[in-house]
């Protein structure tokens, strides 16, 4: 074996994380001891909920911490149908506990995708898709969204079908909603229409719903119709990490779904993982119990409202609107041809990312990161006292560029 053979090939297809240089250039800036706005990484912030806590602690000192059932603990799979709403049209057998959502997408994979499926993601995917995908040996391919900037990179009915048409054995669609990282919201007639195709096409549609609980403005999760037709195609991916304070690292997740595909996803990760975490799966457990509190949600669309308040003052950057999720997505691409103080040209997202982070100490992470050059995603999940010196900082910066 020579040396270039020593690591599978398909990694050669995983792009080194774009945001790493400008975590660094973070890195050193605190340690100088210049103030840094961290809006780069998608985590919510806060202490963690006093009974999520003391679950995950008790199942410890009560020594719940043998092999469990390999598609999560019972109780935990019953209540997730409860949380979801879904019990009239599932039972346990249709869910499995994964460690985080990752998991869970990657074992949809594993199970579905044979080596040189395809798999179709939205016009922006979030980060680790494209990676998830390769690692089952399968095809990532964005579906090119038709419609225009107005529509947000939106995937409709018609930009679906065309891409399955021109790709090869489509296999899934992977739709984020809320998406990071645009935080938009897919209306229930645009998943109806997009599901309508999956179905008469013969292609699963997989739904990251991580987000679904943070809907601002009044509205709700627009659910999914889940007739009989929709069920054989759906796969729902959840889990705890952002609806609620400091889970993230619980590594908690779930899917939902047709019960052959679940099938194969339980006995894959019975060889893989024997499931996650069990006194994690307590943890969770208290979560999603009882009644969900909006109170980060409402907190999370306080800040998005000074987000907003700042539009004017952030020229000549536009703010999109953020319906979902905690992000906010700036069209960067006036900046590109301007000179910073330093007299550097901006062209790029990671200039532009870059150019915040050294001049203002905000971190943000590019949009190239995301197929889509032009761009900046901005996490907003920070502590309420710190937005409004963030969005100074930022539109000091944008003003000084010439
Ligand atoms: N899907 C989306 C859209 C995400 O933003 C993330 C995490 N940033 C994940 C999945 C993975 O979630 P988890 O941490 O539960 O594995």
């Amino acid at each position: 074996m020579s040396d270039t053979e020593r690591i599978s090939t398909k990694l050669d297809r995983f792009q080194p994380s774009l945001t790493l240089r400008l975590k660094e250039s973070a890195n050193r800036r605190r340690a100088r001891g210049l103030p840094l706005f961290d809006l780069g990484l998608g985590e919510t912030k806060g202490d963690l909920a006093v009974r999520i806590r003391d679950a995950a602690k008790s199942a410890y000192d009560q020594g719940r911490t043998m092999y469990e059932d390999p598609a999560g603990i019972v109780e935990l799979r019953r209540r997730i149908l409860g949380w979801l709403d879904v019990e009239d049209h599932y039972g346990i057998e249709n869910v499995v506990v994964t460690t985080g959502a990752k998991q869970s997408l990657l074992n949809v994979f594993l199970a579905v995708c044979d080596p040189g499926d395809t798999v179709l993601m939205e016009a922006a995917p979030w980060v680790s898709y494209q990676p998830l995908v390769l690692a089952a040996n399968a095809r990532p391919r964005a579906v090119v969204a038709g419609r225009g900037e107005a529509n947000f990179f939106k995937v409709g009915a018609d930009d679906l079908e065309q891409a399955i048409d021109s790709h090869d054995r489509v296999k899934v669609f992977l739709l984020n909603s809320p998406v990071n990282p645009t935080s938009q919201v897919y209306s229930a007639e645009e998943f109806a229409a997009l599901m309508e195709v999956c179905v008469r096409r013969g292609v699963f549609l997989l739904l990251d719903r991580l987000y679904w609980r943070i809907i601002y403005d009044g509205k709700s999760y627009p659910e999914p119709e889940l007739s009989s037709q929709n069920l054989k195609w759906l796969i729902q991916v959840d889990g705890i990490s952002k609806n609620f304070r400091r889970t993230g690292g619980m590594r908690i997740g779930w899917s939902v779904g047709p019960a052959d595909v679940l099938k194969a996803m339980i006995n894959l990760q019975s060889h893989c993982t024997s499931g996650p975490s069990v006194p994690s799966q307590w943890g969770a457990l208290a979560a999603i119990s009882g009644d969900y509190d909006f109170e980060l949600r409402d907190e999370l669309e306080g800040l998005r409202n000074r987000i907003y308040a700042a539009r004017e003052r952030l020229a000549p950057v536009k703010v999109w609107d953020s319906a979902g999720a905690f992000y906010s997505f700036w069209d960067v691409r006036a900046c590109f041809g301007k000179r910073t103080p330093a007299d550097e040209t901006l062209e790029t997202s990671v200039g532009v990312a870059e150019y915040l982070l050294e001049h203002a100490g905000v971190v943000t992470a590019p949009g190239s990161a995301f197929l889509q050059e032009g761009f900046l995603r901005l996490s907003f999940a920070m502590l309420p006292g710190e937005i409004d010196a963030a969005l100074d900082a930022a539109a000091g910066a944008f003003g000084e560029l010439r």
